[in-house]
């Protein structure tokens, strides 16, 4: 492959959430050459995606349009809709477009690749409109018409309110929403916010917008039903077991963070996070990371992260420095995420022998609970070997089992023939051309 048909980077962001936005905007405005590749038509990430630098009526579009304004005026390179995928030697990435390879060489690298919704296996779950709750929302916000639905919204964490609140203002009816975590880790959860006067405004406005629907905690579905689609749910509820008749349950238990790319660079992971030092530098020299890889904290850590990972990366570490403060502070809030919405034991009991855990492989439970490790039940059974690579049945079984997933290997995603073809026999990649855009 001849490298200098790619493009090379002073600092080069992968992921354009708000982490890898703050963190190229930071850098390009020290004047280095700044490049931003991510999978999406459009930068954004999961928040921000389908915002632009006109919106500013809420606080967090308000928030997205100032970094939209700063990052079009910063000279960056948006590398939109490529996805990366390899790394062929150090300081260099593989990326793939809809019908085109890219080399992406780089002097510093900051990873904010973010993190996903993590699902857990109960009868019914892979019924046609059950649905990720992020994931349903994403869909609303590309167009699905959710008006007059009913949706119940169930798993854990924040996101369940905040995707309630946005189906509720697009229409939708939301019977119930179910918290699995108990009140008493909810009510200390409430107090550890005090201390924080924009996540309690956040609050109240949820609180608003969700006036008169039922938010109960101690909580959780327990199966979907249906035929060709989902027609209703039961869930538990103070021990006792409860019907809903629904067109959609939007159900994710908390986020898991995206850390192929940090482990195929040989990142260290500890606990199950990026290993990063006070410049938000991971144990592999030039290499970054900011956002959720790093912990799972929210937009507020997001930025702070990008910020401190961009001016690092630019060699700017005395302005990183004076950043310090603020993360301190928006990672006692990642603790307490963590502490609230930590998962229940009764949860592993969800799944009945016959309900998929890999539903890629159509692998069930009762065919995985015969082994002992990840790696015997992927070499037995093909579970976490098709087309999401493990990313929803790998947690989930880490959940279940306890079992921790293999070493990652190159592709990170399936690609085309042609794309692993490319650089294998050393065709020549793309001269990529700025594409994309915010929004
Ligand atoms: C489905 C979902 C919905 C959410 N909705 C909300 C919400 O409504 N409100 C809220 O407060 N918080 C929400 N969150 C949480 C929110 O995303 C975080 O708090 C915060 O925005 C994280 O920012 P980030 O930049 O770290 O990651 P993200 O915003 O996740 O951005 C990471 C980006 O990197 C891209 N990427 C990853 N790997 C690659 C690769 N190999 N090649 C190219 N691109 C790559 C991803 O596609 C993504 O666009 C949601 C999270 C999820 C998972």
């Amino acid at each position: 492959m001849s490298k200098d048909l790619g493009q090379r980077f002073d600092v080069l962001v992968v992921g354009g959430g708000p982490a890898g936005i703050a963190a190229a905007v930071r850098a390009a405005e020290c004047g280095v050459r700044v490049g931003i590749v991510d999978d999406n038509p459009t930068l954004g990430g999961q928040i921000w995606r389908g915002t632009s630098e006109e919106e500013d009526q809420e606080e967090g579009t308000k928030e997205a349009a100032k970094w939209y304004r700063r990052f079009g005026t910063a000279g960056i390179t948006a590398l939109c809709g490529r996805r990366v995928f390899h790394q062929p030697e150090p300081g260099v990435l593989l990326a793939e477009g809809a019908d085109d390879l890219f080399e992406l060489s780089y002097r510093n690298l900051v990873l904010a690749t973010g993190a996903r919704e993590r699902f857990l296996p109960f009868p019914g779950w892979t019924l046609p409109n059950v649905l990720g709750a992020g994931g349903l929302q994403a869909l609303v916000k590309s167009g699905l018409p959710i008006r007059g639905k009913r949706v119940v919204v169930a798993g854990t964490g924040p996101l369940l309110l905040a995707v309630a609140a946005y189906l509720r203002e697009h229409g939708a009816q939301i019977p119930i929403v179910c918290e699995q975590a108990p009140w008493s880790s909810l009510a200390r959860f409430t107090g550890a916010l005090l201390g924080q006067p924009g996540k309690i405004a956040q609050a109240f406005e949820l609180k608003r917008k969700l006036a008169g629907v039922p938010f109960v905690a101690n909580s959780w579905p327990l199966a979907a039903h249906g035929g060709q689609t989902l027609e209703g749910v039961t869930i538990s509820r103070a021990g006792k077991s409860q019907s809903f008749a629904c067109d959609y349950l939007a159900c994710g238990f908390h986020l898991v963070p995206n850390l192929e790319l940090p482990l195929l660079l040989g990142c260290q992971v500890r606990s199950g996070f990026v290993q990063v030092d006070d410049f938000q530098q991971t144990t592999i020299a030039g290499v970054f990371c900011a956002g959720e890889p790093t912990g799972i904290g929210g937009v507020d850590l997001a930025l702070v992260e990008g910020q401190i990972a961009g001016l690092a990366a630019a060699g700017r570490r005395a302005e990183a420095q004076e950043l310090f403060g603020a993360r301190r502070k928006a990672r006692r809030f990642a603790r307490i995420l963590d502490r609230t919405f930590r998962l229940r034991p009764e949860l592993k009991s969800l799944p009945s022998p016959e309900t998929m855990v890999c539903r890629c492989e159509d692998v069930p439970y009762s065919r995985l609970e015969q082994h002992s490790s990840w790696r015997a039940a992927k070499l037995h059974t093909r579970c976490g070997m098709g087309p999401c690579q493990g990313r929803v049945c790998g947690p989930a079984t880490q959940f279940l089992f306890q079992w921790n997933p293999d070493s990652v290997r190159p592709p990170l995603f399936p690609v085309r023939v042609s794309s692993l073809a490319g650089f294998r026999a050393g065709a020549k990649p793309e001269q990529p051309t700025v594409a994309g855009g915010l929004g």
